[in-house]
C-alpha cells in the first residue's frame, strides 16, 4: 500500500482540462424549445443598458462536454458519502437518505411560511414535536428550534441568561469559560455583552471545583461550559459544577455540540444544566459542511422558559397549534419564520427513525469507536490526557514534532492514504492537537484502515520525514496557501 501511494502522482489527462479552455466557436450544448409566448427583444424588457450582445470568454461546448465537466467537478470533492470525515467537534455522521425522503414530502417542504395557521397544522405538529423530543433528550422543560446554527444557539442561552437575571435584579459582568472551549463560546459572551473571564482546566483536562468556586463570585453571570469537554473527556464533577454557579445565583450554559456522546445515556437537565443549545446538523444527522444549512435549537428549565424567542407553538386544548406571540418576558425574535423547519424534519425522521433504544446504540458505538482509535494508536501518538474518552478522542503531535512533523503534516498526509483529515490544532490547551472524531457510522474495517494509514504515516515519519512534509502528493494541488486562500479565495474562472 506504501508504495503504491508513494509512486502515484497526479497527472491531468486532456479530459481533465477545464472547460473554459475547451470552447470551440460555433458549438453548443443547449437545443431551446420552440417558443410558445411572443418573442420580445430582451431590450424591451430589461432596458439597453443591460443587455449585452456577447460575454467576454464565454465558452461555446457541447452538451457532453458540459455534462463531464460538471461530473468531474463533482468527483474532485470530498464529503461524508465518500468516506470516513473523522474532523474533531464537526460530528460528521452518516445524514441517512430517509430523513431527505421526509423533509421533501409535498406539502411541508412546499408551504409557504406566511401561509395562516390552520393551513400549516402539519408543520406546527411536526415543530412541537421536534421540540418534545429534545425537551425528553436533554431532561429540560421547554426548547426553541429558531437559531440558526450552534453558535447562534449560544447566543440565545447567553441574552435568556441574561434577561433572566436582569429580572431577578442584577445585571452581572462576567461569564465564565474554561480554557479548552470552542472559539465560538467567548465570541458569544462578548456579543450577548459580557466579559469572558478564562477557567484554567485542571490536569485531568476538565473543570476543577476549587478553581471555579474561587473564581464564582456575584460579578459573574455563569458558566458555558462543554460536556463531554473539547478533549473528548466527561466533566466527572459536573454537578459538583452546577451546585458551586447556583449558589451565587449564577447559571449554567452548557454547549451542547457533543451530544453525540450523551444522547439517550445522561440528560443535561438531570445533571443541573440550566440552558443548552443542540446542533441538529451534528448530533441529529442533519447534513452539514459548506457554511449550512444549520440548526441549533435552544432548551431551557421551566424557571427560563418565559425569556425563549417568541413565537413559541402551543398546543390548544382541541388539539389545534398556533404560534403564540404574547410574552412580554421573551427576548424577541432571534430568526425569521420558523428557524431551519427541514433540519427540524430531518431532525424528528431521524429521532423517530432510530427510535430511545436506537439513539442510545448510536452513542454507545460513537464511545466505543473512539475508544479503539485511541488504544490502537496511542503507542505510536502522544495522548496528553490519557484516559478513556467519549464520542472523540485528542493526541499531539509531539513525539513526530520531534522529527520536524506537525500535526497539519499528518493531516496532509492522510489525504493521500483517502481519508479527510481529523481536526488539527484544537483544543488549543493541547500543543499539536491532533482531534478524531470518527462517529458511530464507521463500520471496523474503515476504523481499521483510517488506523493502519496513521501507524504508516508514523513509520514513514521515522523513516524519511521529509517526504511527509510535502504532502500530499496524490492530489491535483499540493499545500494551498492556506491564509491567502481563505482571505482572498478565487472562486470563479475569468477569461485571461
Ligand atoms: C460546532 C461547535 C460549535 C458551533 O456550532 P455551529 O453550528 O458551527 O455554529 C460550538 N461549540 C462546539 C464545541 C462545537 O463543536
Amino acid at each position: 500500500m506504501e508504495n503504491r501511494i508513494k509512486h502515484a502522482r497526479p497527472h491531468v489527462t486532456r479530459n481533465e482540462a477545464l472547460i473554459f479552455e475547451r470552447t470551440s466557436p460555433g458549438k453548443s450544448g443547449v437545443e431551446l424549445p420552440p417558443l410558445d409566448v411572443p418573442a420580445v427583444a430582451p431590450e424591451q424588457v430589461l432596458g439597453q443598458d443591460l443587455v449585452r450582445s456577447e460575454i467576454e470568454g464565454f465558452p461555446e461546448v457541447s452538451e457532453v462536454d458540459v455534462i463531464r465537466h460538471f461530473t468531474r467537478l463533482s468527483t474532485w470533492n470530498y464529503g461524508i458519502d465518500t468516506g470516513l470525515y473523522p474532523l474533531g467537534s464537526c460530528t460528521m455522521k452518516y445524514n441517512p437518505r430517509i430523513n431527505e425522503a421526509v423533509a421533501n414530502l409535498a406539502g411541508p417542504a412546499t408551504d409557504h411560511p406566511y401561509a395562516p395557521e390552520p393551513l400549516v397544522q402539519g408543520c406546527l405538529k411536526i415543530l412541537a414535536e421536534t421540540a418534545d423530543c429534545l425537551v425528553e433528550i436533554t431532561g429540560l422543560d421547554a426548547v426553541s428550534l429558531q437559531p440558526a446554527a450552534g453558535a447562534q444557539g449560544e447566543l440565545t442561552g447567553l441574552l435568556i441568561i441574561r434577561a433572566c437575571l436582569e429580572d431577578r435584579g442584577g445585571a452581572r459582568k462576567y461569564v465564565l469559560v474554561p480554557d479548552s472551549a470552542h472559539g465560538t463560546n467567548p465570541a458569544s459572551v462578548t456579543i450577548a455583552g459580557y466579559q469572558v473571564r478564562a477557567l484554567k482546566s485542571s490536569d485531568r483536562g476538565c473543570v476543577d471545583p476549587s478553581a471555579l468556586a474561587q473564581a464564582m463570585t456575584e460579578e459573574v453571570a455563569g458558566l458555558m461550559l462543554t460536556n463531554p469537554n473539547t478533549l473528548g473527556i466527561f466533566e466527572t464533577e459536573i454537578r459538583e459544577v452546577c451546585r458551586i454557579v447556583h449558589a451565587k445565583g449564577g447559571l449554567v450554559y452548557m454547549d451542547g455540540a457533543n451530544m453525540n456522546a450523551l444522547v439517550g445515556v445522561a440528560r443535561p437537565g438531570a445533571f443541573g444544566v440550566d440552558v443548552m443549545h443542540l446542533n441538529l446538523h451534528k448530533t441529529f444527522s442533519t447534513p452539514h459542511g459548506g457554511g449550512g444549512p444549520g440548526s441549533g435549537p435552544v432548551a431551557v428549565t421551566e424557571a427560563l422558559e418565559p425569556y425563549l424567542p417568541a413565537p413559541v407553538v402551543e398546543r390548544s386544548a382541541d388539539g389545534t397549534y398556533r404560534l403564540y406571540y404574547d410574552r412580554p418576558k421573551s427576548i424577541g425574535r432571534v430568526r425569521a419564520f420558523y428557524g431551519n423547519f427541514g433540519m427540524a424534519m430531518r431532525a424528528l425522521a431521524y429521532i423517530l427513525a432510530y427510535g430511545p433504544d436506537g439513539l442510545r446504540q448510536a452513542t454507545e458505538d460513537a464511545v466505543l469507536n473512539a475508544n479503539y482509535v485511541m488504544t490502537r494508536l496511542e503507542d505510536l501518538y502522544d495522548l496528553p490526557y490519557n484516559q478513556p474518552c467519549m464520542h472523540e478522542c485528542v493526541f499531539s503531535d509531539r513525539r513526530q514534532a520531534a522529527r520536524g512533523v506537525r500535526t497539519g503534516d499528518i493531516a496532509k498526509r492522510l489525504i493521500d492514504y483517502g481519508f479527510h483529515p481529523y481536526t488539527t490544532s484544537f483544543p488549543l490547551i493541547v500543543p499539536g492537537a491532533m482531534m478524531v472524531e470518527p462517529t458511530e457510522s464507521a463500520g471496523k474495517e474503515e476504523l481499521d484502515a483510517f488506523i493502519d494509514a496513521l501507524r504508516s504515516i508514523a513509520q514513514e515519519i521515522e523513516e524519511d520525514p521529509r517526504f511527509v512534509l510535502k504532502a500530499p502528493h496524490t492530489t491535483r494541488i499540493s499545500r494551498l496557501d492556506e491564509a491567502t486562500a481563505a482571505r482572498k479565495p478565487v472562486l470563479r474562472w475569468k477569461p485571461t
